[in-house]
């Protein structure tokens, strides 16, 4: 079934992204993990697809198999890199094949230490390109695409990057799934710019729950991790229990205003964990 008749019936989607196990003991886990997250009725769930090779055979096997062989509704993603016009009408076909009717098109990121991104040659050099290749040559998928409420970080300003986005709706993206952000604020001005730009389709807040000290770490260093938490976690010293409670009462905090506010459903970027995933739902209901 497709994303957009998927919309048709529910006012918000409530979703789940994976990526492929890297081996046979990630393939255990993640089947334990999934089988939380299926109890959870999912809208739909999608996998990642990686620049390296294996993990992109990877990808298509996760895909059919959920789609398949568990019977959830399953988006592909798929990228730019090392795509060629041949490979991907080859992998369309594949993809088409399973029965999946959904397509994450991106362009992908260069690889670590290089700092633009270099199409293939004869290859595509944007989401949008590769958006409106599929459409041309015929394939019936619903589309969709991400977004950045913070900008994308290789664009020169928020209103290009915005013009850029609504190139890929025009192109054929019929809905945008944003990259995480903890700032709802800047999500619902975010919105609002793209409504303002011509931009219709639902745009589906991308979630993080930032769980572990790590994780945190990783963000803070990047300068992502939001005020409140960082306050939060500093006084939790580094007791995991601690830090576990506070980014989990963030991420709570953070889904409920989202779906009070009007946002069209959550999209949960798992990390192919079940259990940050089930307490943030459990607390959701009647929301
Ligand atoms: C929800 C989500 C899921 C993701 N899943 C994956 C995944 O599975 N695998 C993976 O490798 N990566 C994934 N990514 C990361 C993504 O590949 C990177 O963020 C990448 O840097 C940009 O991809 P994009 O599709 O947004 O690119 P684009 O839409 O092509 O945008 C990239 C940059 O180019 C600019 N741009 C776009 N069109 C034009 C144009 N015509 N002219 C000039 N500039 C233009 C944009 O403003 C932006 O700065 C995901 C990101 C998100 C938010």
């Amino acid at each position: 079934m497709k994303i957009i008749d998927i919309f048709k019936a529910q006012a918000r989607t409530f979703s789940f992204e994976f990526y492929p196990p890297k081996d046979e003991i990630s393939a255990v886990d993640f089947g334990i993990n999934v089988g939380q997250l299926i109890k959870l009725n999912p809208s739909f769930v999608s996998v990642t697809y990686g620049a390296g090779g294996s993990s992109q055979e990877r990808t298509f096997a996760l895909v059919g198999y959920l789609q398949q062989k568990i019977g959830l509704q399953t988006m592909a993603h798929y990228t730019c890199v090392g795509a060629s016009k041949e490979k991907i009408i080859a992998d369309m076909q594949s993809i088409q094949t399973m029965g999946v009717d959904n397509l994450m098109l991106l362009r992908g990121d260069p690889p670590q230490g290089v700092e633009v991104f270099e199409p293939l040659p004869g290859g595509f050099a944007h989401a949008s390109e590769l958006v409106a290749f599929i459409r041309a040559a015929g394939f019936d998928f619903c589309i969709g695409g991400a977004a950045y409420p913070e900008k994308h970080p290789e664009a020169a300003s928020m209103p290009q990057d915005i013009a850029n986005l609504k190139r890929k709706t025009d192109a054929g993206a019929s809905f945008l799934v944003t990259q995480l952000f903890f700032d709802n604020a800047g999500y619902f001005r975010f919105v609002e710019q793209c409504r303002a730009a011509g931009i219709a389709c639902r745009i589906i807040p991308g979630i993080l729950p930032l769980t572990s000290f790590s994780q945190w770490t990783r963000f803070a260093e990047m300068g992502h991790a939001p005020e409140a938490l960082n306050e939060k976690i500093q006084s939790c010293g580094e007791n995991p229990k601690k830090i576990y409670q506070a980014g989990m009462d963030f991420a709570i905090a953070q889904c409920r205003e989202l779906l009070s506010e009007g946002a069209p459903g959550l999209h949960f970027f798992t990390l192919n964990k079940s259990r940050a995933t089930v307490e943030i739902f459990e607390t959701l209901k009647g929301v």
